[in-house]
Order: structure tokens, then sequence, then C-alpha cells
């Protein structure tokens, strides 16, 4: 396993295997690697000959009250983890490199409409941020298929709509949410979570699956139930931001031609903001 952190080695090396014909497969992360991360692993390596994963906490994507400084960063287990996952090269450029002109003074790719529902409200700008960092990763790394998590839906809708809207020649692949046992969908963020608030958090998981369960049965009142979504989330000690019913390929608002409806929600728990969604 190689550990790249210019930008010229690991675009150097990506298009050494592939003049050999070799298919590359690539796994953006920030770090602090836990079983969803391992899994995004998982599902490139059959399709692939190689696997780039990179570990970078990209600052366009926080919002200046957001935790940057405070995210967890988790070098030497990271490594060790990877290690034992036949990774070909971890690609783990710094700021310097990334942003060399700083992150005020950088080309930006806007993702309208799109990026601005649900967690783009919540946190302005964020979404630019992520679709300006995956689009650098692209062009450097050069991958055939590159995974992504459900976890984060919107994040994964965005990173479709970059690929398709830029003519990006990159598979994206989505990967389904790995949970705990009792439910509560892997984050870095959980990390953030004490004894009590860690025994509360299946909580979101639980209410998701009430609502998915009234949707399922007939239920035609979204917004009760939004609503009592909700409310029992703040029976259970959380700051819900949203609980919100959408269609699962676009985001909006449901309509008659949607398939597939998802359910999403943000909620804090103390210092953790959580996101979760379920598929209807
Ligand atoms: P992050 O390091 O949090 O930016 O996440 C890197 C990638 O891992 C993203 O594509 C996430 O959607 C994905 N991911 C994070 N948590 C999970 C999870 N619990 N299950 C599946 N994928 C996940």
């Amino acid at each position: 396993m190689q550990v790249v952190d210019s930008i010229s080695a690991m675009r150097d090396l990506s298009r050494s295997w592939r003049r050999r014909g070799e298919r590359v497969g690539f796994v953006p992360t920030m770090g602090n690697l836990h079983d969803g991360h391992l899994r995004l692993i998982e599902a490139v390596q059959p399709l692939c000959d190689r696997v780039v994963v990179s570990i970078y906490v990209n600052p366009l994507q926080f919002g200046p009250k957001e935790d940057y400084s405070q995210y967890p960063r988790t070098w030497d287990a990271d490594l060790s983890r990877l290690q034992k996952r036949s990774i070909d090269a971890v690609f783990a450029p710094v700021d310097r490199q990334m942003y060399p002109r700083g992150r005020e003074d950088c080309c930006r790719i806007e993702i309208p409409v799109l990026g601005d529902l649900l967690e783009g409200a919540a946190r302005p700008g964020h979404f630019s941020g992520v679709a300006t960092v995956v689009a650098k990763l692209f062009s450097i790394v050069e991958p055939d298929i590159a995974a992504f998590g459900e976890k984060d839906l919107q994040q994964l809708r965005v990173v479709e709509r970059l690929v398709a809207d830029l003519n990006l020649h990159v598979h994206i692949l989505a990967v389904p949410t790995v949970r705990e046992p009792d439910g509560l969908a892997l984050s870095s963020r959980n990390g953030y979570l004490s004894a009590a608030e860690r025994a509360a958090a299946p909580e979101l998981y639980r209410v998701l699956c009430q609502a998915r369960e009234r949707l399922r049965t007939g239920e035609s009142d979204v917004p009760s139930v939004e609503n009592e979504a909700m409310q029992s989330l703040v029976a259970a000690g959380f700051r819900p931001e949203y609980v919100s019913v959408r269609c699962f390929e676009d985001l909006v608002a449901p309509r008659e031609s949607c398939a597939q409806h998802v359910v999403l929600a943000a909620a804090w728990l103390g210092k953790a903001r959580l996101i979760d969604n379920l598929k209807v």
C-alpha cells in the first residue's frame, strides 16, 4: 500500500495503472475510518484492479461555526485498518496542495436547487464544498469507479449530478448504509456522543422506521408523518432540524410520478449532528 501526499505522484500512479489496462476504484473519505467506509472499499474491490482511498478533511465543506477543527483525525489507526484490506494507495493531500491560494480564493462548483435543499439549507455552501473537492479528487485520481454511501444520500445525489452535468468519465457506485446492531448509522460524528447520548441515538433510526411504516401502510398525510417524527425526536432528547419525505431519485417533494420515496432526517444530540435516511 503506497501512501501518497502529492497530487502529481497520485496522478502518475493512477495513470501508470490505467496504461496497463487496469481499472481504478476510488473511495473518498475524511478519515476516522469505520465499517461504513470499509464497506465502500469492499464494494469497489471486485469491480476494479486497483483501489485508492483518499483521506482528506476538506475545509471547504465546513461552515464557519461547524466542527472542522474538532473533526476526528486518526491517521495511525486509519492506516493500520487500510493495511489489512489490500488497498493499493492512500491519497492524503495537505491543504497547501489542495487549496494553494487558500479556501476563499478557489474556483467552486455550485449545485443549484439540489444543493440548496435539506442539508444544503441547514449548511449553506456545504455541497459546493463537497462538489468542488470531489471534482478535484476525480481529476487527480482519474478513477473508473468511485463509491459513495447512501448514508449521505443527498451528497450521493450531488456527486451523481456533478458527474452528469460536467460529463465526467466515472461510474458512481451507491453503497447501502452500514448500521450498528441497534440501528444507529455508523458515522465519525457518533464519537461526539456521551454514553447516555449514545444510548438514546438509535431512536433516530427507530423514528425513521416508524415514519416508513406509516407511509407503507397507506398514510397519505405526509406533513403529519413528518411532524409526528419531529415530536418523537424531541421527546427522545434530540433537537431535530428536519424530518422530510422526498422522492428517492431527486430529493424533491413527493409527486405522482415518483416511484420510490425516502424519509430523511437531521437532528442534534448533544454536540453531534446526526443524519440518516430510509427508503420507503
Ligand atoms: P466521510 O468520511 O464521513 O466523509 O464519508 C466517506 C464516505 O463514506 C461517504 O461516501 C459516506 O457516505 C460513506 N459513509 C459514511 N458512513 C457510512 C455508513 N454508515 N454506511 C455507508 N457508507 C457510509
